[in-house]
This record gives C-alpha cells, sequence and structure tokens, in this order.
C-alpha cells in the first residue's frame, strides 16, 4: 500500500518523528510499494526553511528513501481551494467570525492529548443579515465545515475499530491558509495514498479526514496509527528531553545505523542492540510485533 510521511519542516525531526517514518517506511517497502515525502508548510510563518533539507537529510541518513520529489503543500494551493468550492456550493461550510487565535490552531496537525474544546457553533446559524454586518464591521471569516450529527466509524489497522463526532473543524483559516485537515486529505487522496501510518496523537482526526473525503467523493486511506515516543515526564519529546536528533545521537558517538538499529528495536523489529541495514528490515517487517503503548524516551535511549 502507497504510504507517505508528511513532517511540517518547523524544526529538526527528534526521534519519535524519525521512528513514525520508519514504520511508514517499513509498511510501504515490505509490500514493495511506493512511499512518498511530503512537506506540511501551509503555515509559512512557522517554517524554518533549512529543515526542508534537514528533515530530508536525516531521513536519507538512516536509509528512508522516498520516490519522486518531495511534495510541498504550499505549492499546491489551488487544489484545497477547489475543494473548499466544492464543499461550499453543497452547503457543507459555513463563515465563522470567532477569534483568530483560536481559529489559528486549526491551521497545524492537532497533535497532542485529545482536549481540544469543541467549537460551541458560535456562528453556525447566523443568517445573512448577521454575516452583513459582521462583514461591514471589516470582520474576517474564516470557512468551517458543518459537522454531521452522527459519530462517524473508521477501521484502524493498529487500533481496530473505533468511531468519533467530527467537530465543525476550520478548513480554511481567516487569513485565507487552508487548514491542516482539509489539505492532508486532498493531498493523501490526491497523491493515491493507500496507508497513512503516523504518531497516534492524529487518532482523533480519523473521522473529521474519512469524513472530508468521503464529503468529496474520494476514497479515504486507511490508517494505522502508531504509539507516540514520550519525554520522561510523560509529554511529547521534546529537545529539552536531551540528545534527540539524529545529529545529537552522531555526536555522542553513534552511527546512523546504530540509531536505524535503535528505532526498529522500539518498533519490535530487532533486537536491542542489533545493528541491522535498512534492507533487512524491510524483509523482516512484521505488523504484528508493533507496540501498542507509548515508549517513554531517556538518554540512554528506551528503557
Ligand atoms: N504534518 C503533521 C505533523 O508533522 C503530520 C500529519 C499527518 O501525518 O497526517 O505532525
Amino acid at each position: 500500500m502507497i504510504g507517505r510521511f508528511a513532517p511540517s519542516p518547523t524544526g529538526r525531526l527528534h526521534l519519535g518523528n524519525l521512528r513514525t517514518a520508519l514504520a511508514a517506511w517499513l509498511f510501504a517497502r515490505a509490500e514493495g510499494s511506493a512511499f512518498l515525502l511530503r512537506f506540511e508548510d501551509l503555515d509559512q510563518a512557522s517554517v524554518r526553511s533549512e529543515h526542508y533539507e534537514s528533515q530530508s537529510a536525516d531521513l536519507a541518513a538512516l536509509g528512508i528513501d522516498w520516490d519522486g520529489q518531495a511534495v510541498r503543500q504550499s505549492e499546491r494551493g489551488s487544489l484545497y481551494e477547489d475543494a473548499l468550492h466544492e464543499l461550499t456550493d453543497a452547503g457543507h461550510t459555513y463563515r465563522c467570525y470567532c477569534s483568530r487565535r483560536e481559529i489559528q490552531q486549526a491551521v497545524s496537525a492537532p497533535n497532542g492529548p485529545p482536549t481540544v474544546a469543541r467549537y460551541p457553533g458560535n456562528c453556525r446559524e447566523l443568517t445573512a443579515k448577521d454575516r452583513a454586518q459582521r462583514e461591514a464591521a471589516g470582520r474576517r471569516w474564516a470557512l468551517r465545515l458543518r459537522g454531521p450529527e452522527d459519530e462517524i466509524h473508521y477501521d484502524d489497522l493498529l487500533r481496530g475499530r473505533g468511531a468519533d463526532i467530527v467537530d465543525d473543524v476550520v478548513l480554511c483559516r481567516n487569513d485565507g491558509v487552508p487548514a491542516y485537515n482539509l489539505a492532508v486529505v486532498i493531498d493523501d487522496t490526491g497523491q493515491g495514498i493507500e496507508l497513512v501510518v503516523r504518531g497516534d496523537d492524529l487518532l482523533s482526526s480519523v473521522a473529521t479526514q474519512t469524513h472530508l473525503a468521503q464529503l468529496l467523493g474520494l476514497t479515504p486511506p486507511q490508517f494505522a496509527h502508531v504509539p507516540l515516543v514520550l519525554g520522561p515526564e510523560g509529554r511529547r519529546l521534546a529537545k529539552r528531553d536531551g540528545a534527540v536528533t539524529l545529529p545529537d545521537r552522531l555526536s555522542q558517538g553513534e552511527t546512523a545505523l546504530d540509531v536505524l538499529g535503535h528505532l526498529a528495536a522500539t518498533l519490535g523489529q530487532c533486537e536491542r542492540g542489533e545493528r541491522v541495514s535498512p534492507g533487512e528490515l524491510v524483509r523482516r517487517f512484521d505488523p504484528a510485533r508493533l507496540p501498542s503503548r507509548p515508549l517513554v524516551f531517556d538518554n540512554a535511549w528506551c528503557e
């Protein structure tokens, strides 16, 4: 099944990101399928241009290769606009004039625990007159999805069957930037992605993305959500947690193959301390051995 890795070039990849990339790559390559790299760089304010290169280089150094040129979402704006028009014409969106800060958060992937409050629906039933008043006062609008009443069911290869509500998520920010949930659906379906493997902090987005694909008459991919690597305090792994990037590990005397072996061991794909080439990992890949619990990182690797 064609797979992908879709990082945001906002910083160096850390070991948790690299481990997710490895899992996604192994799923694809073990079946002889294509694997694509896509930069989710719509929020240009947080992009740091050197990280297109640093992220590509770190993946390549581990032997995680991809087919064709890496795609950048920032170059695909017209595809997202077409989808927004289609959804709007079919009555699936509404204009929301709520505060900028709230809407700002919508463009990034909502990694993290599913604590994000639902949109309270303030702008859901505005009349044409209400809207005209707000627009006359210079208020800009974001476009929100008119979420369905019912939960959406989905299957996850690793987590099994699930169901979730679909919130009235922002599809386009009030500064015209398409939101993550829209762009990811257009790209995954448009690029022919068959299996999305990513961190399980995004499990809560599956229902939304499946629903959006269906509204657009597109076939959603399958999903496999891999447990995250956490820092010692139980939060998402971060710089403060120590030597968490590939260059950090190299500067401590490890080789790229050592790092690959460590990552693969934390995915249940080889023994700890074993050094295995990327090709051998592909040959051995067994999804049944992937862990089902998050992993806590410490600097002596994952205990
Ligand atoms: N760009 C997102 C991230 O870096 C990943 C989104 C996805 O895999 O769907 O966390």
